[in-house]
């Protein structure tokens, strides 16, 4: 028989206790049969329901029923059902998790869980609220961290040594004009070390006039002049960036690759700055034990030009390992790094109305391929490799 509210003859203590006693029973016997969420919605609307709860009726048909004297004992006792029925009504709601019940099988039950230790699992048609379920046993999807592309690491390493040395970082667009590319860095047109740049043109320009006409830039030289345009002397900067040639793709060559190109202008800068901050770079990337050489050469836009050598950094300048020859550096013990020189007069001739008069300032630059230095640097072979996008070949770098 389910519980019923008595009107209560008694108002003396113990008999208070008895009538409340009986009623934290029923509270008990039917919280126990709360299995479901629909099953404690009743439980909860027959305890704590407004009009007609258990509560409601206490309170009618003790506290308000009670004689004067009483008023006190009853309050006491009503105050306490009231705090355990709010809390068992609270504590029995069940705390619902779909998922597989049997990790072996498709069986997807409905798993009950409140009261403390008491769960019910119930297998069989699946609830109606599985497609918004979240499956609890099944493993996370993993989201691996991403790392730097080892060229842009190779990038970030040359970067940091020269910006120890008080360099800026300047960078330029990547679309440039014959002017920016070619004549401004001492390239006349028709001359004949443009042949050597492999230069890919943006069609349909043949209506501007040269200088103007656009090209996707094959050093990043340019932005010597764009910055020298901009800032007035001392300078010191480094540029990185991509630069494309008309290269087949093969082992060693890409169409598009990646330079750092470097300019100090002062006053009084001489060659010898030049060999000690390169030859100070050079240790810092690949070892203090590494020598340097200088080799005349020649760019329209240095004078004098060299090219720099250092000291095989993987035979150890020997030529050989373990009797095999060496290849990176073809037997001979030393590896071509850059290229570099003086900035050519010229060049200067260019911005000579910011503050760059030849007779007045000097300065020297550099320039180098980033993803041939990173294939020496990781014993990479194919350059290929660096722009497949293969996770498998570039995790190895992370
Ligand atoms: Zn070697």
């Amino acid at each position: 028989m389910a519980y019923t509210v008595p009107k209560l003859k008694e108002f003396s203590p113990a008999a208070l206790d008895k009538a409340a006693e009986r009623l934290l029973t029923a509270l008990e016997q039917e919280s126990a049969a709360v299995n479901t969420e629909a099953d404690w919605k009743t439980f909860r609307d027959r305890w704590m329901g407004r009009k007609n709860g258990v509560l409601t009726q206490v309170n009618e048909l003790w506290l308000k029923a009670a004689p004067k004297g009483a008023k006190r004992d009853v309050g006491q006792r009503v105050n306490l059902a009231r705090a355990r029925v709010t809390e068992t009504v609270e504590d029995g709601k069940p705390k619902r998790i779909v998922g597989y019940a049997d990790a072996g099988a498709a069986n997807i039950g409905e798993v009950t869980v409140g009261k403390g230790l008491s769960a019910k699992v119930k297998l069989g048609s699946a609830p109606a609220v599985v497609e918004h379920a979240v499956d609890i046993t099944l493993p996370g999807n993993r989201h691996p961290l991403g790392a730097e592309h080892p060229v842009i690491k190779a990038m970030n390493e040359i970067l940091s040594v020269f910006r120890n040395l008080g360099y800026s970082i300047a960078e330029g667009p990547i679309i440039e004009t014959d002017y920016y590319n070619f004549e401004a860095l001492n390239f006349p047109p028709n001359h004949p070390a443009r042949d050597t740049q492999d230069t890919l043109f943006l069609a349909n320009q043949d209506s501007k006039p040269l200088r103007d006409r656009l090209l996707l830039r094959t050093h990043t030289s340019p932005v010597q002049i764009r910055t020298m345009e901009k800032m007035k002397p001392p300078l010191r900067i480094v540029v990185p960036g991509k630069v494309h040639r008309n290269d087949p793709p093969d082992a060693s060559h890409s169409p598009m690759f990646h330079q750092i190109e470097g300019l100090a202008v002062d006053t009084n800068i001489t060659l010898g700055d030049l060999k000690g901050t390169l030859d100070h770079a050079m240790k810092a990337l690949f070892g203090s034990s590494v020598k340097t050489s200088f080799r005349p050469s020649f760019f329209p836009f240095t004078e004098p030009s060299a090219e720099l050598l250092v000291s095989c950094f993987i035979c150890g300048g020997r030529g050989k390992r373990n009797l095999e020859p060496c290849r990176p550096c073809k037997q001979t013990g030393w590896i071509e790094i850059l290229g570099c020189g003086m900035v050519d007069p010229n060049v200067f001739e260019f911005v000579k109305s910011n503050g760059y008069d030849p007779r007045k300032v000097s300065g020297f630059a550099f320039g180098m391929g980033v993803d041939r230095l990173a294939i020496l640097k990781y014993g990479v072979d194919d350059i290929q490799l660096f722009f497949q996008g293969d996770v498998r070949f570039l995790a190895q770098f992370a």
